[in-house]
């Protein structure tokens, strides 16, 4: 029998660098690491986060899987595909009332096999308490856990190993941050060189540098100073969308020929554009960005961005 481990095979993530009049001004050298590729379905970053979590459960010996996420989450629609893909059950804690027809994520994630239950925002925030977590045992039976986002000290492992797929040097890692689990990955990775940077794509998100630190304190190392994290392009919230942003992200993809999402990458690119607009990178600089993925969660804003497309 093929082992887990043989079954987890990833696709090829190129490095495609961007060329442009405005980044050879600035003597810059951008990359998109397109770690998008990486599956079909267990998109971006959420293969990274998932690879070890999914090897302790079968390690364990656990069948069932399960997460929590909102109603357009690429987590749950990741951890919902890797159940079916792999072979285990799998139960999506959905924050917010059921609303049917099921949108795409989740009815994908149903299709999938993935047994859906919504919560109320209050119940929500009980999601990391230890009663709550026994009450969901004695309701499903025994399961192997994945926070929000899949966020865990596995999961930061796993997106260390990013940084070993860039087989160029560089002077700086970029990634859009929700949890900021694949930030810590990238801190890990990098062990002290160059500079990693995390974009907040929540407003009020400075909770973020704390959870950060938390998750590299898990590897005894909390000293790294050479990341931070930005503040300034969430664009008023979580999958909260201007007309500034969506012309970025149209001319962006025209210009570039990479197709972005705007609630993750498309956040981050406008910030790096900015910073380098704004002279904050040192000139001749090498920086990476990571195409984390989450191309299906377009689906739920397609209305709310038709609203702002001016240009074709
Ligand atoms: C989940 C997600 C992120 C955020 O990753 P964190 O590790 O939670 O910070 C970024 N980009 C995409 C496309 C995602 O789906």
């Amino acid at each position: 029998m093929e082992n887990l481990e043989s079954k987890l095979k990833a696709l090829p993530t190129p490095l495609v660098k961007l060329e442009s009049s405005f980044l050879k001004n600035h003597k810059i050298s951008l990359y998109v690491k397109r770690i998008d590729l990486i599956h079909p379905h267990i998109s971006g970053n959420k293969w990274f986060k998932l690879y070890y979590n999914l090897l302790e459960a079968k390690n364990l010996g656990k069948n069932t899987l399960l997460t929590f996420g909102g109603t357009y989450s690429n987590h749950i629609y990741a951890t919902a595909a890797a159940g079916n893909e792999y072979g285990f059950n799998t139960i999506g804690i959905i924050r917010g009332e059921e609303y049917l027809p099921l949108n795409p994520t989740l009815k994908f994630a149903e299709d999938c096999g993935m047994d859906l239950h919504y919560i109320n925002r209050t119940q929500y925030r009980n999601k990391a308490k230890v009663v709550y977590i026994t009450e969901l045992k004695n309701t499903f039976g025994d399961f192997y856990l994945l926070p929000e986002g899949g966020t865990n000290s596995l999961s930061v492992k796993g997106c260390s190993e990013i940084i070993g797929k860039i087989d160029i040097d560089f002077d700086y890692i970029c990634t859009p941050c929700g949890t900021g689990g694949t930030l810590a990955g990238l801190i890990f990775g990098l062990n002290s060189r160059c500079k990693a940077i995390g974009f907040s794509v929540l407003k009020g998100g400075e909770f973020l540098i704390n959870d950060v630190k938390n998750l590299l304190y898990n590897y005894k190392i909390n000293q790294y100073n050479n990341w931070e994290i930005k503040f300034d392009y969430h664009f008023g919230g979580y999958a909260k969308i201007t007309k500034e942003l969506i012309d970025f992200v149209k001319v962006f993809e025209k210009n570039y020929g990479i197709s972005i999402e705007p609630i993750y990458t498309g956040k981050m690119l406008f910030g790096i554009f900015d910073m380098v607009k704004n002279n904050y990178f040192q000139k001749k600089s090498t920086i990476i960005a990571l195409h984390t993925g989450g191309m299906q969660g377009l689906k739920g804003l397609q209305n709310k961005i038709d609203k702002y497309v001016t240009i074709s």
